[in-house]
């Protein structure tokens, strides 16, 4: 077995049902939860931000990438944000030294699902990848593990139906920056059992999460209204509307969204902008969903956001510039 520390203290895994840690949820928040062991398969932006909070959460939780330096690289991301908490006086070093515990990079799949009470897979958006990590899931986790997706669009059931226990299979889609963002979006087919359900929605709660239940359509609740809001403003940029900081204002300040449109896009990624539209005009056979010509070029040129310095915006110094 071959674990890769980054280091982080040696895990002292707790073999029982673990008290939930207080430090980012309020008091009366349900002390016992049935999960002990959580594997998060994809080191990016959102597995490294889901195996975070799982850590915190008390679970022992394998962190799995399959390119080693995206698992160092979110090893490393989930390190500065406890050091942040740290500086500013939010975490104490014993917290960050218990979560740490907690949290392994594991290099080999089998090592991460081994025992493990519910797998969260998130991968990139590509249906044929996960359909090779869900076969995986199946093979090498305990029969009783829930397996859930992170997908922001992909359909549940078509995961769900390239395996034989389509029952354990669930989406489970949270949202960026997963330590700080309440929402968790659960999204239930026609195969899935209560079992399945209760334990998502039970997980979700204990992270701290607040858990709405959404139908197995294209895009759930959230996705389908965010990413056509971003190609719509990709659009209008593209089109000398407005620079791109005037777009962002108008909907932060004319309708109160926290985060302009472009700037939530280049938070997000603007890859997974692109493929979460692409995925939405072939399930409704729509071609109003599909990305913008801009939003492909900058995905071509590698310019995928604030992951690599430039999106919409330059991130370069740190902070956000207009392009
Ligand atoms: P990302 O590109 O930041 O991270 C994906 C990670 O998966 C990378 O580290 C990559 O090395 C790794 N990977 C690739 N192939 C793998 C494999 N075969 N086995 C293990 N790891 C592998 O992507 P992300 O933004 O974290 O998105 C992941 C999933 O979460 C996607 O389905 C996306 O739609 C969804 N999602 C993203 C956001 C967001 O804001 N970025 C929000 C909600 C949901």
């Amino acid at each position: 077995m071959t674990f890769l520390g980054r280091g982080f203290s040696s895990p002292l895994w707790q073999h029982m049902a673990v008290k939930v840690s207080t430090a980012y949820f309020p008091a009366d928040y349900p002390a016992l939860v049935t999960i002990r062991r959580v594997a998060v398969i994809g080191a990016g932006t959102m597995g490294a931000g889901i195996a975070q909070v799982c850590a915190q959460t008390g679970w022992e939780t394998r962190l799995f990438d399959s390119f080693p330096r995206s698992l160092e690289r979110g090893m490393e991301k989930i390190n500065e944000f406890w050091e942040g908490g740290i500086s500013r006086g939010k975490t104490t070093p014993q917290q960050k030294e218990e979560w740490a515990s907690n949290l392994l990079a594991v290099s080999e799949i089998s090592d991460a699902v081994r025992e493990s009470d519910i797998v969260i897979e998130a991968v990139p958006e590509k249906m044929e990848l996960k359909r090779l990590i869900f076969r995986d899931l199946e093979r090498m986790a305990p029969t009783s593990a829930i397996l859930a997706t992170n997908t922001s669009g992909l359909p549940i059931s078509e995961i769900a139906s390239h395996t034989n226990c389509p029952e354990r299979v669930i989406g489970m889609h949270f949202f960026n920056p997963v330590p700080l963002m309440k929402l968790l979006e659960i999204v239930h087919h026609e195969a899935v059992d209560e079992r399945t359900l209760s334990t998502a929605k039970e997980v979700g709660e204990a992270m701290g999460k607040t858990t709405i239940l959404v139908r197995d359509v294209p895009g759930f609740a959230t996705s389908r209204l965010g990413v056509v809001l971003g190609n719509e403003a990709i659009r209008m940029l593209s089109e000398g509307v407005a620079s791109a900081s005037d777009i962002d204002t108008a909907m932060r300040l004319g309708y109160r969204h926290p985060m302009g449109p472009l700037e939530l896009s280049d938070l997000v990624g603007l890859d997974v902008r692109r493929d979460i539209l692409n995925s939405l005009a072939e399930a409704f056979d729509d071609d109003s969903y599909k990305p913008h010509r801009l939003l492909e070029e900058m995905v071509e040129a590698g310019d995928l956001g604030k992951k690599t310095g430039r999106g919409v915006y330059d991130w370069t110094s740190g902070e956000k510039r207009e392009r």
